[in-house]
């Protein structure tokens, strides 16, 4: 990255905030899936759904049913199924464009391409959003936050006490990045802070590529997860507990009923 998205990327982290607090009771983690490819949508998807758990996968609309670097992206159908067994879609972009490489009126442009490409396949609206390249600045990120309920940066950290809805944080589930100690480490801190923890990967197989992870160490973070009580939710259902806090709004898997709305 350039000294200049750099400094952009600085800007928009520490000014521009949304901030909230956090009323969660328990520690959170969410799994999300970035542009995104079948096997994403296919392997990914299966290992959360066996354990009744759901993810948030982010929609690059152009890429769809597309091979990109090699690697087959999903389809509008396996899209529908997501949602129709409860995940979240959310925008990726529709081109997968840096947003600091697109002025406002390029962005907006972006924005309602992919809105109209999702309401016309599936009904509904795209409340989520996920930065490409984890790139953002200023101008980008206001226009976003005015936009959609929460954006997601590739900034690394676990949320405690407060979240910036427009730069909400992230750690990479990559095999080359990411093992099963430092996985540990980080599920102690959450659980230690009752916070907040956005994990981010691409694909999801036995041999992924350099952005994305293996079947066994999803389920190993997930089955972690589970066995310390932490709660696996969407972006968008952990920002919900996250606002409003208690008991009454644990949705846990039954998200098939809000996919629809
Ligand atoms: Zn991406």
């Amino acid at each position: 990255m350039s000294l200049k998205g750099k400094l952009d990327r600085w800007l928009a982290t520490r000014f521009s905030r949304r901030m909230v607090p956090m009323r969660n009771r328990v520690p959170i983690v969410s799994f999300t899936f970035d542009d995104f490819p079948e096997s994403a949508a296919t392997i990914g998807g299966s290992i959360l759904e066996d354990r009744h758990a759901r993810g948030t996968f982010y929609l690059a609309g152009a890429l769809l049913g597309r091979l990109s670097g090699g690697v087959q992206m999903a389809s509008h159908e396996q899209v529908g199924q997501l949602l129709k067994v409860g995940h979240e879609i959310g925008c990726h972009t529709f081109t997968h464009t840096g947003v600091p490489q697109l002025g406002p009126a390029a962005l907006t442009k972006e924005l309602s391409a992919s809105a109209a490409a999702f309401s016309q396949c599936h009904g509904g609206t795209l409340t989520s959003f996920s930065y490409p390249f984890g790139s953002m600045n200023l101008t980008a990120k206001r226009i976003l936050a005015r936009r959609f309920t929460s954006c997601r940066s590739a900034q690394p950290g676990i949320h405690a006490g407060k979240v910036d809805l427009a730069c909400l944080k992230a750690i990479r589930l990559y095999d080359l990045t990411i093992d099963r100690a430092r996985l540990d480490t980080c599920m102690s801190e959450l659980v230690h802070k009752a916070g907040w923890l956005i994990f981010y990967t691409h694909d999801v197989s036995e041999r992924p590529t350099q952005w994305g992870c293996s079947p066994r160490l999803i389920e190993y973070a997930l089955d972690r997860a589970l066995a310390l009580g932490i709660e696996v939710l969407t972006v968008r259902d952990a920002l919900e507990k996250i606002t409003f806090g208690g008991a009454e709004h644990v949705r846990g898997h039954r998200g098939s009923d809000k996919a629809s709305a």
